[in-house]
C-alpha cells in the first residue's frame, strides 16, 4: 500500500510544480499560442501533438491521447505511482513532507520500488565511503588514477568500491536494518537456494547508475584485474529496467539539449573520459544493445544528432547494421565514429584531446555509408570484391524503408565500386519486404483513450464539459439550469459533476480535477478537453447551452409522441421501455426545479435549435 500524504500537501506540491520546466527536462517545446507544442514523449511521432497548457497545469497528446497534470507526467515519464510522482516533486521543489509520514511503521507501507531507490542509496553511499575513505579503498584510488580519472569525476558520478569478499555490503546493510528480502530483491546481494548469501560485486569499482531524477536505480561493477567477467551489472529490478537506462544521462541531459548532439559509447570509462575532457554530451548503453526506447529519450532530450562511438570497425559493423531498424522507427539518422586503432575512447580523447575528437565526430559517417565504405575496405574493389560488397549491403539497403532515401544509398554504392545503378538496384529489390509501405507513426492500439461519446447528445455534452473547462464563468450559468444532471453521457456526466462540486481557484481546476479522475479515461478526457482550442465566444456558450436544453425537451415531445403510438399499436414491452425514459427524463427536470416552461424562458435564449 502505498503511503497516504495529506491532501493539503499534495497541493502545496502541485502549486509549487512548473509544468513546463518539469515536461521541458525531457521534451522541447516552442510556444504556439497559449500552448506549447513538441513531439510527444511517450509515441513516436513526426509532427508534435503533445501540448501543454502551463496556465492550466495540464499537458495532453492528440496523438495517443495521454494527458494530465504534472503529477500525472512524471507518473507516466518515470512509470512511478502517484505518492512516488509527490515526492519525487518535493524533492526538487525543496518541500518537506511530514516527518511523521516517514515514520518507521508508515515506512514499512511505503512502495517496494521507494524502498529498493532507498536500499541503493544506502549502497552507493557504502561503496562510496570504501573507496574516498579506507584504506582498502586505496588500491582502487590508486587504479582509478592510473586511468586518468579526478577524484572530482569520481566525486561528481558517485563512483565506489567494493573490497574482495562475501558479505561486506551484506553486513552492512544488515546493520542499517535492511530486511534480507529486500536486499536480495534489489539484486545488490545473491543467495544460493535461499540461504547462503553473499555480495554480487566483490572486489570492483562501483558506478551507481541513475534515472533522470537522480536516484539510484542499479550498480555496474569492474574488476581491478584481468579477471572475468571485466563487467558486471545489477539485474533487472522493479526499479532498473536495462533497455530505458542509460548511463550518465541524468548528468548529460543537459549537454545535450545544448548540443543537440549524444556520443553514445559502450563502456563506464569511455563516458568519464569524454566527460571529463569536455566532451559532455555523452551517454553510455549498459551492456546491452541500443534499443528504440533509448532513442526515444534522447530525443526527447531534444538531441538531433546520434554519433555512436566504436573502438574498432568489427564492433562497428556489427552494431551499426543492427541499429539500422532502431533509429529508423524513430525517424533519426545516425552517425558512425569508429577510432583509430587501437585506441578506445578513454584513450584517444586522453592522446588527442577533445578538439580532435570533436572534429572526428563532426566528420563521422551515416549508418549506410559507413557500412559501405567498410565492406569496400574490407572486400576490395575486384570483380569478386565488388559482388561481395554488394552481398554485404544487400540486406542494409532493403531494411531502408524510406524509398528516397534507398534509392540515393544505391547510387552512391554503385558510384563508388563503378557499377551500374540499375544492377545494384535489381540485387537489392529482393530484399525489400513487400508490404513495407510509407512509415507511419506507432499504431495506437492497447492504449485507452480519450472518451468518445457513446449517447444521442453526446457531442453537444463534451462541448459543454470543455466550455465549462475553459471558460469558468459558464460554470455558474450551467448549475443555474442544472444542465450536467441532463447529460446522458456517463463519462461527460461525471466530468460535469467533479466540475459542479469543485470550489477551488479556477485557473488550476482542470489539473486538480485530472489528480481526482478515478481513471485513466476520465483524466485523458478532462486534459483533452481543457486544452483544446474551442472557437466560441461568450455568446456562442450560451447558444450551446440553449441549444442544447432545448435538443432534450424536443426529445421529451418525441418521447410523448412515441409513446401514444405505442399504446395504439399496443405494444407493451416498448411502452414499458419508454414510460420508464419520460419518468427519468421529468424526474431529472423536476430535481433541478425546473420546468420546461422555465428553461424557455430563462434567458439563455438567442440561439436557433436544432
Ligand atoms: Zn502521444
Amino acid at each position: 500500500m502505498a503511503l497516504y500524504i495529506p491532501e493539503d500537501v499534495i497541493e502545496t506540491v502541485r502549486n509549487a510544480s512548473d509544468i513546463l520546466e518539469i515536461v521541458s527536462e525531457g521534451v522541447q517545446l516552442k510556444k504556439s499560442g497559449q500552448h506549447f507544442m513538441g513531439l510527444c514523449p511517450f509515441h513516436s511521432e513526426k509532427t508534435p501533438s503533445f501540448s501543454v497548457n502551463p496556465s492550466r497545469g495540464i499537458f495532453h497528446c492528440f496523438g495517443c491521447g495521454v494527458g494530465g497534470n504534472v503529477f500525472s507526467f512524471i507518473m507516466k515519464r518515470d512509470g512511478i505511482s502517484f505518492p512516488e510522482s509527490v515526492r519525487t516533486l518535493a524533492v526538487k521543489y525543496g518541500i518537506s513532507i511530514p516527518e511523521k509520514e516517514m515514520s518507521p511503521s508508515a515506512r514499512r507501507e511505503e512502495s517496494e520500488r521507494e524502498a529498493l531507490y532507498a536500499v541503493n542509496k544506502e549502497a552507493m553511499g557504502y561503496f562510496k565511503s570504501v573507496l574516498f575513505k579506507s584504506d582498502q579503498g586505496k588500491i582502487a584510488r590508486d587504479y582509478l588514477k592510473e586511468r586518468g580519472m579526478t577524484a572530482a569525476i569520481a566525486e561528481e558520478f558517485n563512483l565506489g568500491y567494493v573490497p574482495d569478499g562475501w558479505d561486506h555490503l551484506s553486513r552492512y546493510l544488515s546493520g542499517r536494518k535492511i530486511p534480507r528480502p529486500l536486499a536480495e530483491k534489489s539484486g545488490l546481494i545473491v543467495s544460493k537456494n535461499g540461504e547462503r548469501f553473499y555480495d554480487r560485486f566483490r572486489n570492483r569499482i562501483i558506478f551507481p547508475i541513475c534515472d533522470m531524477s537522480q536516484r539510484v536505480i542499479g550498480f555496474g561493477g569492474r574488476v581491478l584485474d584481468q579477471s572475468l567477467p571485466k563487467y558486471l551489472n545489477s539485474p533487472e529490478t522493479p526499479v532498473y529496467n536495462k533497455s530505458r537506462s542509460l548511463y550518465g544521462l541524468s548528468r548529460t541531459r543537459q549537454a545535450l539539449r545544448e548540443t543537440e548532439t549524444v556520443h553514445i559509447v559502450e563502456g563506464y570509462f569511455d563516458l568519464l573520459a569524454l566527460y571529463m575532457h569536455g566532451i559532455k554530451n555523452v551517454v553510455a548503453t549498459l551492456g546491452t544493445a541500443l534499443t528504440r526506447e533509448h532513442v526515444r529519450m534522447l530525443s526527447r532530450c531534444g538531441v538531433t544528432k546520434f554519433v555512436l562511438v566504436f573502438d574498432s570497425d568489427d564492433a562497428g559493423v556489427h552494431a551499426a547494421a543492427r541499429s539500422i531498424p532502431v533509429f529508423q522507427k524513430e525517424y533519426v539518422n545516425a552517425d558512425i565514429l569508429v577510432l583509430p586503432s587501437p585506441h578506445d575512447p578513454d584513450s584517444y580523447i586522453r592522446t588527442f584531446g577533445p578538439e580532435h575528437f570533436r572534429s572526428e565526430s563532426e566528420k563521422a559517417l551515416g549508418i549506410v555509408p559507413f557500412l559501405a565504405d567498410s565492406a569496400i575496405r574490407k572486400h576490395g574493389l575486384s570483380i569478386e570484391g565488388r559482388l561481395a560488397v554488394i552481398n554485404d549491403m544487400k540486406p542494409v539497403l532493403g531494411m531502408v524503408e524510406d524509398s528516397v532515401a534507398r534509392s540515393l544509398y544505391i547510387r552512391d554504392l554503385a558510384h563508388k565500386i563503378g557499377v551500374d545503378e540499375k544492377a545494384v538496384l535489381e540485387k537489392v529489390q529482393e530484399h525489400i519486404p513487400e508490404t513495407q509501405g510509407p512509415v507511419q507513426d506507432e499504431p495506437r492500439a492497447g492504449r485507452p483513450q480519450v472518451h468518445v461519446q457513446v449517447s444521442r447528445f453526446g457531442d453537444m455534452e463534451r462541448q459543454i464539459v470543455a466550455m465549462m473547462l475553459q471558460y469558468p464563468q459558464m460554470i455558474e450559468e450551467c448549475r443555474n439550469h442544472g444542465v450536467v444532471e441532463y447529460f446522458e453521457d456517463p463519462c461527460f456526466k461525471s466530468i460535469g459533476r467533479m466540475i459542479m462540486e469543485y470550489r477551488g481557484d479556477m485557473n488550476t481546476m482542470a489539473s486538480i480535477l485530472t489528480t481526482r479522475a478515478l481513471d485513466e479515461e476520465t483524466r485523458r478526457t478532462i486534459s483533452a478537453l481543457a486544452i483544446g482550442d474551442i472557437p466560441y465566444l461568450y455568446k456562442n456558450c450560451v447558444n450551446l447551452l440553449h441549444q442544447y436544453i432545448t435538443s432534450r425537451k424536443k426529445m421529451d415531445n418525441s418521447l410523448s409522441q412515441r409513446i401514444r403510438l405505442a399504446e395504439e399499436r399496443n405494444d407493451q414491452e416498448l411502452l414499458i421501455r419508454l414510460i420508464h425514459e419520460k419518468n427519468m427524463l421529468s424526474k431529472t427536470m423536476k430535481n433541478n426545479g425546473l420546468s420546461q416552461k422555465k428553461i424557455l424562458n430563462s434567458g439563455i435564449g438567442g440561439g436557433k435549435s436544432i
